[in-house]
């Protein structure tokens, strides 16, 4: 039986991505100046939330651009995201500066809300899924931008053009595109029991599916095999792709997969994996009571590991 609860967090961005707009200098320019159009802002890796009067719930922070250019931050790229379905402009900008403090830029739009860490607006449901994923793609593009400032094949400053899309050298003429690197995260199974792991750095008593990135000239279903092997030496047959989720930290794509094991014999190897061992459908299903014996539970729904795990323990 299908998962009823299958959302991805940071999925469904509801925008579109104005393929035409941006690669039209005239019409980006209209963009910029027409009075519907809004931008959102990053500190940093951390998005500005705008909270009901309680401060229980959020959602995205968004300004004029002349409310956020009078704050200061006239000097910044603002890249943009898409268009709303009433055809609005939606741009986003990182006013985070090396050597400027944090708390005083933050100051500066207090009267909006507040810069929260990513991670936290999604495990702590602060915003809705909508908002999450616009957010996701903003996280993305931000990073990218602020950590290719440079031409990579001559050195110098590159510039950012079609809306934040790609990255231009002026001196060589290289084009730079946005990178995206694909994981593979993999519930394999055997019979009635799949396999789990946990990293040293994982929460008391968790345990999750398997992961590592797809390496250059690699399928995805070499992947699972590969990193499986190398991390377990069990041998994985079949493999049958589930569902992919964005992973903004900093632009990850998570390829989820189903891969049936053809060994049994765990043989870990402990630089990439603490523990890993195999559990039955009964096991998993306490897991996600928070019936375990041991207290051992799953990841939170805000994983792709999570909905892994729950399609194989509804499947039986
Ligand atoms: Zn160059």
């Amino acid at each position: 039986m299908p998962s009823t609860d299958d959302t991805q967090y940071y999925s469904g961005n509801p925008l579109d991505r104005a393929q035409i707009e941006r690669r039209d200098p005239a019409l980006l320019t209209a963009l910029l100046a027409a009075a519907e159009t809004r931008v959102t802002l990053f500190q940093g890796d951390r998005p500005l939330l705008a909270f009901n009067e309680t401060g229980t719930s959020g959602k995205i922070g968004w300004l004029t651009l002349s409310d956020a250019r009078v704050q200061h931050i006239d000097h910044c790229a603002f890249y943009l995201l898409g268009k709303t379905a009433e055809g609005h402009a939606r741009f986003v900008c990182d006013i985070h500066r090396d050597g400027e403090d944090f708390d005083t830029e933050a100051d500066l739009f207090s009267d909006v809300g507040k810069f929260i860490d990513l991670r936290s607006v999604g495990l702590q449901g602060l915003v809705s899924n909508p908002d999450l994923s616009i957010l996701a793609q903003g996280k993305s593009m931000t990073s990218w931008h602020r950590s290719h400032q440079f031409c990579s094949t001559c050195g110098r400053p590159s510039v950012s053009v079609d809306g934040g899309i790609r990255r231009h050298c002026p001196h060589c003429h290289t084009n730079h595109f946005p990178r995206t690197d694909p994981v593979v995260i993999m519930l394999i199974f055997h019979g009635d029991e799949c396999l789990l792991g946990r990293g040293a750095n994982y929460n008391q008593g968790q345990y999750s599916t398997l992961a590592g990135f797809v390496d250059q000239g690699e399928t995805i279903e070499e992947a699972v095999r590969r990193e499986i092997k190398e991390e377990t030496r069990i041998d994985v047959g079949a493999v049958t792709y589930h569902a992919s989720q964005p992973w903004p930290f900093p632009s990850t794509l998570m390829i989820g997969c189903h891969g049936e094991a053809l060994s049994y014999d765990i043989h870990i190897d402990d630089h990439e994996i603490e523990h890993a061992r195999w559990f039955s459908r009964n096991e998993v299903r306490s897991m996600f009571d928070n019936t375990h014996r041991d207290g051992l539970i799953v990841p939170h729904k805000y994983a792709i590991a999570h909905h892994l795990i729950r399609h194989f323990v509804e499947e039986d």
